[in-house]
């Protein structure tokens, strides 16, 4: 028997009238023939008013009760989904976090799954029932509900799939797939048929918003055969593969940017061994994420360090440099709010030089100051002044010709099942 784990996403479960189309669709998924496994998120805003609330108690809410209260979203919208189906004749449950066996370290707010029970899922399954999972929550060891970080319904859907097997996770979203470039900003951006792992992973880490970044890490990790599509209209969406189509290898397949970060530079820093980790170890211990890190040495021997965070941890970034720039003897600290992040992602960069080259060409020839870059195998990202964000992004989509199909189409690459089931006979792997 084949299975499905469909997730929708709070815009796809919004109203009760979105509730009742996604009943339609598990149903023709069922009818299919298709054991089917649906996660769902909070209905669209109700997350964001619970953290409201949270907010309006305590300034740091404490993160047990956060969890206890944010994770009450996603059983609204699940219990109705159930309910939609029981009354269209079906069988279905629905199960929170717990129930279905999601297993998470003690991070209430940012939660990693370290394991998944399905034996209660596979019971439900066995009975005939279509079973609903609450998204974004699960249980530690102490007993204590968690979350999973904004956005963790996606995660619990693919780790379910893994542990399941499941033959495909479908991702329903609002839109209908993963783009070359955010549609908002540059119209002409096609949809991809398909995705590597790894270039959706560099995507989702630098803010195409269409999947959790973690999610992507356990699917790549664990194997699961991962498809986007959207809930509102008929589509293939786009397959996330593990391997790269021997046909087409774009040296860029697509563009991700985002304005969600800050810069900090602490400037005449004394040249010595052991610095970069004096600056960098006190903003990790307030578990501040660092991207970008560049540390340049200047004329007069001392070196600049600068890095990027996320917007909303910069003022706290810079009273604790202010602090370690003092201790370690640096001339003070710069930041700077306004910048944008945008990246070039491609699997065939591998085997492509240039094309750093040519993103700057073109941001060149837009009169656009690049202020930081960074390179890995299959990705080049630079920093600019975020007020050219948009333009950047669309003279670099015309530049690199994104917009135009790739002559050979090739078909979608069914799901590997001979290499889901190498990797998950590795039971000893913790999930994330
Ligand atoms: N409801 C949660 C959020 O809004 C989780 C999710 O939607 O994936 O972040
Ligand atoms: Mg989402």
């Amino acid at each position: 028997m084949s299975l499905i784990v469909q997730k929708y996403g709070g815009t796809s479960v919004g109203s009760l009238a979105r509730i009742r189309h996604v009943a339609d669709k598990v149903i023709a998924a069922k009818e299919a023939g298709h054991d089917v496994v649906v996660v769902v998120s909070a209905m669209s805003g109700d997350t964001d008013r619970l953290v409201d609330l949270a907010y309006g108690i305590a300034v740091e809410p404490c993160g047990r009760e956060y969890a206890m209260l944010v994770s009450t979203g996603e059983q609204v919208s699940m219990s109705l989904l159930a309910m939609c189906l029981v009354e269209q004749g079906h069988q279905a449950v629905s199960m929170t976090g717990w129930q279905a066996g999601i297993f998470t370290d003690e991070l209430s707010r940012k939660a990693r799954i370290t394991d998944v029970d399905n034996s209660n899922v596979n019971k439900q399954l066995a009975n005939g029932n279509i079973v609903i999972v609450a998204g974004f929550q699960g249980i530690d060891e102490q007993g204590n509900i968690t979350t999973l970080g904004r956005g963790g319904s996606d995660t619990t859907a693919v780790a379910l799939a893994a542990s399941l097997e499941a033959d495909e996770c479908q991702i329903y979203t609002d839109v209908d797939g993963v783009y070359t470039a955010d549609p908002r900003v540059v119209p002409e951006a096609r949809r991809l048929p398909q995705i590597t792992f790894e270039e959706m992973l560099e995507m989702a880490g630098v803010g195409a918003k269409v999947l959790q970044k973690r999610a992507v890490e356990v699917a790549g990790k664990l194997k699961a055969p991962l498809r986007v599509l959207s809930s509102f209209e008929e589509g293939p969406g786009t397959l996330i593969t593990f391997e790269e189509s021997p046909m087409e290898k774009p040296v860029v397949s697509g563009i991700a940017f985002n304005r969600n970060e800050a810069k900090l530079t602490v400037v005449g820093v004394p040249d010595k061994p052991g610095i970069a980790s004096k600056i960098l170890a006190p903003i990790g211990l307030a578990n501040i994420d660092v991207d970008m890190i560049i540390q340049n040495v200047s004329a007069d021997g001392g070196t600049d360090f600068t890095f990027t965070v996320g917007r909303e941890e910069y003022q706290q970034a810079h009273d604790i440099l202010k602090a370690v720039a003092k201790e370690i003897g640096a001339k003070g600290v710069r930041g700077n709010q306004k910048i944008a992040k945008i990246s070039l992602v491609g699997v065939g960069m591998r085997t492509n030089s240039g094309v750093a080259q040519k993103m700057f060409t073109i941001l060149g020839a837009e009169n656009i100051n690049i202020q930081l870059v960074s390179t890995s195998e299959i990705k080049v990202t630079v920093v600019i002044d975020e007020k050219y964000m948009e333009l950047g992004v669309r003279a670099l989509h015309a530049g690199f010709e994104l917009g135009v199909e790739p002559k050979e189409e090739f078909d979608p690459i069914k799901p590997n099942v001979a290499s889901k089931n190498a990797a998950s006979t590795a039971t000893d792997e913790k999930l994330i």
